[in-house]
């Protein structure tokens, strides 16, 4: 049904050395996008990454490296990649301590990269889909930006800001050939969540087969861990034709999380 038909378009997504962004670059290249991948370092593996996606799917890849916490550097990516049709703001970061004990810095950070982010890649990113008459924004939100978990301060108020970023940029290209929406997911087991298992095990007194059951899965009803390339097909489903009338919505991918 998708067959290539992002041909000639090009998808800049944020944070997409791995995880969630890696596999929503995958995708929108199975459908024939040219593509930028982004993340804060600049290894040959980073630019490896690059090259054998084009390579398998038959389209241009680059590695552009911008820290996603720095104003000027969102900017300058999007500057850079020089064309921006599908814009996936993907990088996130993640830190779980309650409120009274969050360290301040964690806090900035996960607003900048979360949130903030988002902002100033869209500012760019528009004018340049207005001049080519077609665009997409995505921002990975999450389950946590309609619910919220303790211990998740910033992050929960990041994901929420997000969301009300996103109602915002479809208010405002509601009548251009432009939509904006939020992919929701619940838990993926990717690095971030990897990175969450030791700290729940802390702060829960669990085992890590406890904490992935008890705490993470529990919220999810299906039992079952959602997939990066769930999340790349429900990226490609919003660049479709069928989705032009679909704006500053979410779209949850998270097992029955938030219809408990
Ligand atoms: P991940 O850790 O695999 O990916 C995060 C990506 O962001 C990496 O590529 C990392 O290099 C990049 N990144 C981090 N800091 C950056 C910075 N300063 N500048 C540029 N890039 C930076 O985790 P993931 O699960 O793939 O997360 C991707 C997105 O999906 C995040 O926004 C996350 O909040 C969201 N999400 C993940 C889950 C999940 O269960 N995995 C659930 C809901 C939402």
């Amino acid at each position: 049904m998708f067959a290539r038909f992002l041909t000639g378009k090009m998808a800049v997504v944020t944070g997409s050395n791995s995880g969630i962004g890696l596999g929503v670059a995958v995708e929108l290249a199975k459908a024939g996008a040219d593509i930028v991948l982004n993340s804060f370092t600049d290894s040959p593996e980073d630019h490896a990454l690059a090259k054998s996606l084009a390579a398998e799917h038959g389209v241009t890849a680059r590695y552009i490296r911008a820290d996603m916490s720095k104003a000027e550097e969102c900017r300058a990516l999007i500057e850079t990649a020089g064309r921006c049709d599908i814009l996936v703001n993907n990088a996130g970061i993640q830190h779980v301590a309650p409120i009274p004990e969050f360290p301040v810095e964690k806090w900035d950070a996960i607003i900048a990269i979360n949130l903030n982010s988002a902002f100033h890649t869209t500012a760019i990113a528009l004018p340049m889909m207005r001049a080519a008459g077609w665009g997409r924004v995505i921002n990975i939100a999450s389950a946590h930006g309609l619910t919220a978990s303790p211990f998740k301060s910033a992050y929960v108020a990041a994901k929420h800001g997000i969301v009300g970023l996103t109602k915002v940029t479809a208010l405002e290209t509601a009548t251009d050939p432009i939509t904006c929406n939020a992919i929701c997911p619940g838990y993926v087991l990717t690095p971030i969540v990897e990175k969450q298992i030791p700290d729940q095990m802390k702060t829960h007194g669990m085992s890590r087969e406890e904490v992935i059951a008890k705490v993470m899965l529990q919220r999810q009803p299906s039992g079952q861990f959602a997939t990066v390339e769930q999340m790349g097909g429900t990226a490609v489903y919003l660049c479709s034709a069928a989705a032009d009338q679909v704006t500053g919505t979410t779209i949850s991918v998270d097992g029955g999380w938030t219809a408990l």
